[in-house]
């Protein structure tokens, strides 16, 4: 199961347990923006993994921000660079699946309500068609309480944005408006600036 992070991982984990499924786990996501926050979420997935007794397996490039740079481009809105995004991760996640035997991959993402869902499963779904490891779907938010519960309880970092510096900006866009606004009224206050003056060089 591909894993976006700690919090997400508990309910299907769990849920799928409770439906007799064998679980390993797989956390590739160089979406995640700066590094410190990407070190902390792999610490809140190490505090879930150790909770649940779950075997996780890491992407050996750990941390390649580069890479979902250079795949998204200049994709900067929201619905066209999520698609890429999900993208890269699920297929790393189905290959990974494939050269361990498995017949099934998924991913935490469908247990996020603020993830594209449909979205992820028709993705999902692809992938799965062309890579030969079904994916495995399930309707996951049903569980968001419950997760949710799980991980305040186990006193687990719940991130505050998804990850790429794109919806770090949006999670800020409001400050940055009032920002600007600051920078606007300086700007008019400065003495000795004549705006209407022309460049001298
Ligand atoms: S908002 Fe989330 S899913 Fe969309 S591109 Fe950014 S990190 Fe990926």
């Amino acid at each position: 199961m591909h894993i976006c992070c700690g919090p997400c991982l508990l309910y299907p984990a769990k849920d799928l347990r409770a439906d007799g499924l064998d679980v390993v786990g797989y956390f590739y996501n160089p979406n995640i923006h700066p590094f410190t926050e990407f070190e902390r979420r792999a610490d809140a997935l190490e505090q879930a993994r150790s909770a649940l007794g779950l075997d996780v397996l890491y992407n050996e490039a750990a941390y390649e921000p580069v890479h979902w740079l250079r795949a998204v481009g200049e994709r900067t809105v929201q619905a066209q660079r999520c698609q890429i995004c999900y993208r890269i991760r699920l297929e790393a996640a189905a290959r990974k699946a494939a050269e361990l035997n498995l017949p099934y991959y998924s991913t935490t993402l469908l247990y996020s309500k603020y993830q594209r869902h449909d979205l992820v499963r028709s993705i999902g779904e692809e992938i799965g068609e062309s890579t030969g490891v079904k994916f495995f779907y399930k309707d996951f938010r049903a569980g968001w309480d419950e997760g949710v519960s799980m991980a305040i309880g186990l006193g687990i970092y719940r991130q505050p944005y998804c990850g790429c510096i794109y919806s770090e900006a949006e999670r800020y866009h409001k400050r940055a408006v009032r920002l600007k606004d600051r920078f606007m009224s300086c700007n008019q206050t400065v003495k000795g600036v004549d705006k209407k003056s022309e460049p001298i060089s």
